[in-house]
Parts: C-alpha cells; structure tokens; sequence
C-alpha cells in the first residue's frame, strides 16, 4: 500500500512556557537613594492552544512538527515593568479533531468549530515583583515570586470527519461515483488523492446557496467491526454524521439482506449509530429496466427512505438530494448527532478529570500574572527562592 497523505491519527509533544521571574530590583536615584522596591512582575509563560481551521482536512502538517513549545515569559524588570509575555503556541487542526492524553488514552477534548480554541496546556504565571510585597512592616521587601513552572504533555489527536452524510457501502457500490457526480465543482478539498482507501469529501450544492457536505468512506466488508479489513480504521469517521446514506447496488442478489448486514456491522461497533438517521439508495439502476425496479420495490425494507439511482445516467439524483436534505433537517436527525459524537468506543480508559480541568479556563488576561494567587501561596514561594539579598542595585547617575 502507498504511504497514505491522509493521517487521522498522529502524536504530539507539548510543552507551555514557563511563568518569568517577579525581580527584586529596589530603586535607587541621586535624590531618591532609599527610592523603594521597584521589581516587576514576569510575564506569563506561552499557552499551548488548539485552534479550529477548517483549511485542514488531515494532520499530515503535524506529522513532521510534533514538538510544540510555547515561549517562556521574561522576567520582570526594574522601574516595575512587567517582562513579557511568552509567545503562545497554536496548534491548527482540522475541525472534527478529538484530543486525548496519549499516557492514559482519556479524552481531553473536542475541536469542532472553525476558529475554536482551547488552551490545551497553561503557560505558568510570571512571578510578582517585590513591589507587590510592600508593606507598613516591611517597605524594602528583598524577594519577589519566581515564575510558576512550564507543563508538558503528550497528547493523540484524532481526526473524525465532519460530514453530514456519510456514505456506508460495500466496495463497488458505487459510493465514490456517487461523490464525483454529486460534488458539483468537484473541489479539491483535500491534500489527499481520491482514492478508495481514504475517506474523500464532497461538497454537495444543493438548491441556491445551501450545501453539505457527503464523505465518502472507504468500503466496510463483513466483519470490519471486528478488525477485518480497511473498515474499522474509518468507521470512526462516521461516528458524527447527521445521516448514513446506505448504498446497495441494484444489481446484488439480495438488497435488504445486504443492507442489514451493513447495518449489522455499524450496530456492532458503535450500538448509537442507529440512532442517526438512515437513508438507502440502490445504485446503479442504469442496469435495471422499469419492470425490475417495480419488483424490487417489494423486497426493499420499509422502515427507511429508498431512493433508486444512477451516478452514470444522473437517474434520481435530485430525488436523492431532496431526500437527505429532507432527513438532515428533520429535528430527530439533528438531536442524534449531537448526542452520538463523544461516544469514544476505543478509549475505554476514558475518564472526565482532564476535561474539567481544562474547562476552568477563566483568567485570560495578558497581564502577565494571574488574579487569584493566594497569600499562602505568596509565602510558599518566597521560602522557595534562595538568596533573598541578591537584589539588584542600580544608580541613576
Ligand atoms: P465504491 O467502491 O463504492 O466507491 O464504488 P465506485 O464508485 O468506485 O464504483 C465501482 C464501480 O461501479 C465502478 O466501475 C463504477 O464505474 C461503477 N458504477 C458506479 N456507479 C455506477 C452507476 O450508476 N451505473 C453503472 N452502470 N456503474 C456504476
Ligand atoms: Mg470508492
């Protein structure tokens, strides 16, 4: 097989900068010799951030970049001036990338949205200046906070494809002749080459100025919910979409028991598939005549939409179209989807302590230093630093 473009799964090292130094700089100047602690704060340390882009469709781009360190911040100055800030580091990924730490494999979080960031790791907050520490008791304080330390992190991202129907067919149902033929532009999209062996997208106008978008999945063959074949490695990507479109061609010896076992082989990997909605299009009707489809009509199963088309003669195409767009919109298609997406089948060691941890994101301030340090924290870290005389004198001439 040739090395594939298309990465759904890569891991990443990540490392936030460490908060920068509080000084203990104490003012001196010809008239002003006993001026007063005048030590800067330091600025925060680099966060490391995940960023939405929908201009990404794989993770190939972090293949080949999978050490991400944001800056350290700077230490404070004198004349209280605050050191900077370190630089953040953005990780883009394509929107629909699941996050996990790669150690224990328990979900992190989700990127769905374009723009969407969440701080995956925080940058430590810079230390507080000895100006900070001024008090009636003690107006030339000699110490100041040191920087909290940085954090690292191995994470795995994931990616599942975002698409609105996902295409579930044995090999040659005609599944990628479909997407060409209904992908009107037949954009580009991915850095991937269109092949059966990787997931392609389409993006379906429909109407004026409405769209969706169709992924076409690689072949499920019997069993792939067990591991056999290329079916299970795409499976996931199917998790998220608003609406399965079955495809069966018209010309197999048994539709429904062929669409069952399609069926079959979804229920068995993930039982909440079942709760999205569910369209079957026998394909390929070029083959039959009229006569045969009404007879077919008998035997389909009846508790979906059936749809007879033909991606060569374009037979049923709009029908088809009207008929996803019809089920993509219906309110008990849109509530499945919401609720299937955190379904995670593969990460049984999944537990919710990270991802509340990472919720409670709520200074974001740039000011170098965070509003909630407590005063025992203050003192812990003033017993951490060594040389508390080693304050730095600097005359104003
Ligand atoms: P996939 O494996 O499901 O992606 O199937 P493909 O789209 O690659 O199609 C498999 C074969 O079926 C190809 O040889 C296609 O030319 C053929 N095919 C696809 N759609 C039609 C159709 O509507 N009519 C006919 N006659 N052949 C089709
Ligand atoms: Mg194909």
């Amino acid at each position: 097989m040739v090395e594939s473009n298309f990465i759904d799964y890569v891991k990443i090292y990540c490392r936030s900068g460490k908060g920068g130094r509080g000084s203990t700089h104490l003012h001196r100047a010809k008239y002003a010799p006993k001026g007063g602690p005048d030590g800067g704060n330091g600025g925060r340390g680099g966060h490391v951030i995940l960023r939405g882009n929908r201009n990404f469709w794989t993770l190939l781009h972090l293949r080949y970049d999978r050490h991400i360190h944001a800056e350290h911040g700077e230490n404070g100055g004198k004349n209280k001036s605050t050191g900077r800030q370190g630089a953040d580091a953005y990780v883009e990924v394509p929107c629909g990338t699941v996050v996990y730490n790669a150690e224990t494999g328990a979900y992190i979080c989700d990127v769905t949205e374009h723009g969407q960031e969440v701080i995956l790791l925080r940058g430590g907050r810079g230390g507080l200046g000895n100006f900070n520490f001024c008090t009636p008791t003690n107006r030339t304080p000699r110490y100041a906070q040191p920087g909290e330390p940085m954090q690292e992190l191995s994470v795995v991202l994931e990616l599942k494809l975002l698409a609105d129907v996902g295409l579930v067919g044995f090999p040659n149902a005609g599944k990628s002749t479909l997407v060409s033929a209904l992908s009107s532009a037949k954009p580009k999209i991915a850095n991937y080459p269109f092949t059966t062996l990787e997931p392609s997208l389409g993006i379906v106008a429909y109407r004026d100025h409405q769209s969706f978008v169709m992924a076409d999945i690689p072949g499920i063959i019997e069993g792939a919910s067990q591991g056999k074949g290329l079916g299970l490695r795409f499976l996931r990507h199917i998790e998220r979409n608003t609406l399965l479109l079955f495809m069966v061609p018209g010309d197999s010896d048994d539709i429904k028991r062929e669409y069952e076992i399609l069926l079959n082989e979804l229920t068995t990997y993930n039982p909440e598939l079942l709760d999205k909605g569910r369209v079957l299009a026998v394909t390929k009707c070029d083959l039959l005549d009229d006569e045969l489809i009404e007879m077919l009509k008998e035997t389909l199963p009846t508790e979906l939409p059936v749809v007879f088309i033909s991606s060569v003669t374009g037979f049923g195409l709009s029908e088809l179209k009207d008929v996803l767009w019809r089920e993509m919109n219906s309110e008990s298609n849109k509530i499945a989807a919401l609720t299937t997406h955190e379904t995670i089948v593969h990460h049984p060691k999944d537990t919710l302590r990270l991802r509340a941890e990472l919720m409670e994101t709520g200074d974001d301030e740039d000011d170098g230093f965070d509003d909630d340090i407590e005063e025992e924290d203050i003192f812990d870290d003033i017993e951490d630093i060594e040389d508390l005389d080693d304050f730095e004198y600097e005359d104003e001439e």
